[in-house]
Parts: C-alpha cells; structure tokens; sequence
C-alpha cells in the first residue's frame, strides 16, 4: 500500500540527494499528484517552486489547495501569444493565494535587435531561446533547491518515461513532476469539474503553447511538432541531459 505524502515525509532524510532519487521513485510512483506535491512541499517548504507554461492550469489548481502561498514563476519571452498572457492574467484572479512571478529577459527585444539582428528566432532559435528562456529560468531558480514541472508521460515520446522526481544535473536541484501519470483526457475532466480556467488556445487546435512566432497548430497528430515547425528545433533547450530516477543518463525533459 503506498505511502501517504506525510508518512512518506518520515522516511527520508533531508535534504535529499540524487542517490535518494531511485528509491523515492518507488514510493511516489502511482500516488496522486496532490500527495506528490504535498510530500514535495513538506520537504523543500519555501524551497519548492513551480513553473508553469499557462498552457492548462490543473497543477495549479491543485497548489493552491494544497500549498497556499507557494510561488510559482513563468517565462515571458516577450512572444507569448496574448491568449497566454490572458491566462496568466485569469490565473492571477483566480488563485490569490499564489504568488506567480514573471520572469523576463535581461534584455529587451529591441536591444537583442540591435545586437543580434532581426527576428533572432527566425536565423538563431538556439541563442534566442538562450537569452529569452534559459537566461530567465536561471534567475527564476536562483536561492530554490527544488522546483515542480507539470510534465506527463503522455505528452511525447520523450517524456514516456518521465519520473515523479528527478535530479535536474542543470540547476542542481530536485525537480518533481506530479502530474506524470495522467493523460490529456484525465486534465480534460479535472479542468471542466473544477472549473479550472486554460490558454483559450487550447480551443483553437492547439495541445502545445509555446511563443507566438515558433508554434503552429500540428498538422500530423504529433502533439509537439508545431513547435519550430520545419526547423529541425524540438526543444528550447531548457532541459537536462542527466541520471534520471531510474538511473538511464541521457534523458532529456522539457519543461515549455
Ligand atoms: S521559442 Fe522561439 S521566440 Fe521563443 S525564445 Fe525560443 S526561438 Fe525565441
């Protein structure tokens, strides 16, 4: 019988280290992502923050039952679709109980123009998302020690494997995804009895939501491909090539 996120707090000893990761694995493997986020919670207190895309917000919703207070943090690349930055605007109104923090480039567009040229994302997606992602995720991390991504198994062939709990070797910090277990259809039911609000372009054929000039609606089913369609890109690069939970290196896991 699994443990409970209290019960399971009792077993491990503080702070954890990658080589708890495995066995933790075992224990928060198949519990619910509200226990999931509880026992991470219990563990890291104001340590713990979240990331969220505002793609759907049912990870949200469940933080702010169970963890009142804690901050969560976006990425505003300065090319968000605007049904994004509605959500973030819903989001706020709806959760006040969350601190939600919005993480912008160091730079404007406008200075990255002068000294990288035009639309940087067209001729170098990779230094793009550098500056506009990765660059704010760093300060978005800095003083955690351990963050929760609302990636799923379901998503993509990449995430199938996905773990619970990992140790994210890029910012050298724990990283939980609660949500790993469920599938689009389980969000779809939680969002519509809880009444939980979502990126309205979700509406518009839409399952992944990234910025506005490198995500298109997929043409072949596969739920990521309208990202930096026709690019080769399939990723922005904020993820970790690390020993996992299970210990396979090399695993790579997005977090947009
Ligand atoms: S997703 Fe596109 S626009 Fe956004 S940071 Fe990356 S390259 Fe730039």
């Amino acid at each position: 019988m699994p443990h409970t996120a209290q019960a399971l707090t009792q077993l491990v000893e503080d702070p954890i280290t990658i080589e708890d990761i495995p066995r933790l694995n075992e224990e928060l493997d198949g519990l619910e992502a509200h226990e999931i986020i509880k026992f991470a919670h219990a563990l890291f207190g104001d340590g713990l923050t979240m990331a969220c895309s505002f793609q759907d917000m049912v990870m949200l919703d469940i933080v702010a039952k169970v963890a009142p207070g804690m901050r969560v943090f976006t990425l505003d690349t300065g090319y968000l679709f605007h049904e994004t930055e509605e959500a973030i605007r819903r989001a706020r109104a709806r959760y006040p109980e969350l601190r939600i923090d919005v993480y912008r480039p160091a730079h404007t567009l406008d200075a990255q123009e002068r000294e990288h040229g035009h639309r940087l994302y067209a001729h170098d997606n990779a230094l793009c998302c550098e500056i506009n992602k990765i660059e704010p995720m760093r300060r978005a991390l800095d003083g955690y020690t351990a963050w929760m991504t609302g990636i799923r198994r379901s998503q993509s062939a990449s995430r199938s494997t996905a773990q619970p709990v990992s140790w994210d070797v890029r910012w050298n910090i724990a990283k939980f995804a609660p949500m790993v277990d469920w599938s689009d259809d389980d969000i779809a039911t939680y969002t519509a009895i809880h009444d939980v609000p979502y990126n309205r372009l979700l509406d518009r054929g839409y399952p992944s939501v990234g910025c506005a000039p490198c995500t298109a609606v997929p043409t072949d089913g596969d739920r990521r491909s309208g990202r930096w369609a026709g690019t080769g890109k399939t990723e922005c690069g904020i993820h970790v090539a690390s020993p996992d939970a299970v210990g396979v290196p090399g695993r790579v896991e997005r977090v947009d």
